[in-house]
């Protein structure tokens, strides 16, 4: 036909022959340049044609029009090993309704939108998008692990209240996911990291983790210079769960009150410092307790040297067993890896970034079927 057209397409070893239109979406009907193909069995050359079915392909719109390909799928016979080998197509997978290209859009644009839509822009099923993303994904590298001085650790549950978790590790360097395990037992967390290059290993100062897993010990085993932070803000909430119970037991029901008490007062604008100042009145323990709890935080504010932290948080549990029994033994417990925040100040603030991304792909991601499909949808979206 005109040879813009192949110019236009390009597409290698194939030839335009005709051009149509029909409601709006436009047909190109190919030939193959070829006469022959090498057999895939036994590397012989055949020329023997045995049949030729055309296939409709989907590739990339032009003009605003949906485009479609109608390509000779042509099985030959081979003389030399006597079987009929299929024609393999440089642009198309084996079994695939639409080129490599319009796959590999596809997934970009899932990766930052959602399945359903760019379903409706294609027009598209849920299924058909879902299927092309899972195609794509095979073909791409399985970890997004890179040689990074500072990760976490962190857990955060599938399932709202309902347990679940999962175990999410990120570059905090990078602000960047690096791996979902489908656990949060420390065996095997463990496994999972010892299966990276004892270089990148090594290369791993601080690990951040919260208190609750038994993620010290592994650490020291996987991470052989790192060091243990304990998250501020794992800290803080323990904090805040103390002092939470002292504002139940004195009759403080309302959840404005609540809030107030457990943000941060440098958050808090004039007014709402006032209404912080009634419910305070109310009690002077809790007076006490809040003047405690900012406290606490006020030295994760300070620019402190970790000699100069831990005696700062020392000398707050001497006064903290009263209040804040539970915290102060929970902080006693992790008081090492609680000051070996100030020696970088790490923390994993960008978790909540990751974490939340995380959770809005997970409600687009009803349709996956198992959990390592949706790892590598995850995975995927955070990789460049
Ligand atoms: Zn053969």
């Amino acid at each position: 036909m005109s040879f813009h057209l192949d110019y236009l397409l390009a597409l290698p070893g194939v030839r335009v022959e005709t051009c149509t239109q029909v409601e709006g979406k436009i047909f190109l009907g190919l030939s193959i340049l070829s006469e022959g193909i090498v057999c895939h069995h036994c590397k012989h050359y055949t020329e023997k044609l045995h049949q030729n079915r055309p296939i409709l392909v989907r590739d990339l719109s032009v003009f605003g029009r949906p485009v479609y390909l109608k390509i000779p799928r042509r099985q030959f016979y081979c003389p030399s090993c006597q079987r009929y080998p299929t024609e393999r197509i440089d642009f198309l997978d084996v079994k695939r309704r639409h080129t490599q290209r319009y796959e590999q859009n596809i997934y970009e644009r899932v990766k930052q939108s959602s399945m359903e839509q760019i379903g409706r822009e294609e027009g598209l099923s849920y299924d058909e998008i879902k299927g092309i993303f899972e195609q794509v994904i095979k073909t791409k590298k399985k970890t997004n692990w890179k040689i990074t001085t500072r990760i976490s650790i962190d857990e955060i549950s599938m399932r709202k209240g309902q347990g679940n978790f999962v175990t999410v590790v990120s570059d905090i360097c990078e602000g960047n996911l690096i791996e979902m395990i489908d656990s949060h037992r420390s065996e095997e967390i463990s496994e999972i990291f010892m299966k990276q290059p004892i270089e990148v290993r090594k290369q791993v100062e601080e690990v951040s983790v919260d208190m609750w897993g038994g993620f010290p010990k592994v650490i020291k085993k996987v991470f052989p210079n790192a060091l243990v932070v304990i998250d501020r803000f794992h800290v803080m909430k323990v904090v805040n769960k103390d002092l939470n119970k002292l504002r139940r037991a004195a009759g403080i029901t309302d959840r404005q009150s609540k809030y107030l008490l457990l943000s941060n007062r440098v958050n808090l604008n004039t007014e709402q410092i006032d209404k912080l100042e009634l419910t305070l009145a109310k009690s002077e323990c809790l007076r006490i307790a809040y003047e405690m709890k900012e406290n606490f935080r006020e030295i994760y504010e300070t620019n402190l040297t970790v000699k100069k932290g831990q005696r700062k948080i020392k000398e707050w549990l001497n006064h903290a067993q009263v209040f804040f029994r539970e915290s102060a033994s929970t902080i006693e417990n992790h008081f090492e890896g609680i000051c070996n925040y100030f020696l970088h100040r790490t923390t994993s603030g960008v978790m909540s970034g990751i974490n939340n991304r995380i959770k809005l792909i997970m409600r687009q991601g009803y349709g996956f079927s198992n959990f390592n499909n949706f790892r590598n949808r995850v995975l995927a979206c955070f990789s460049d």
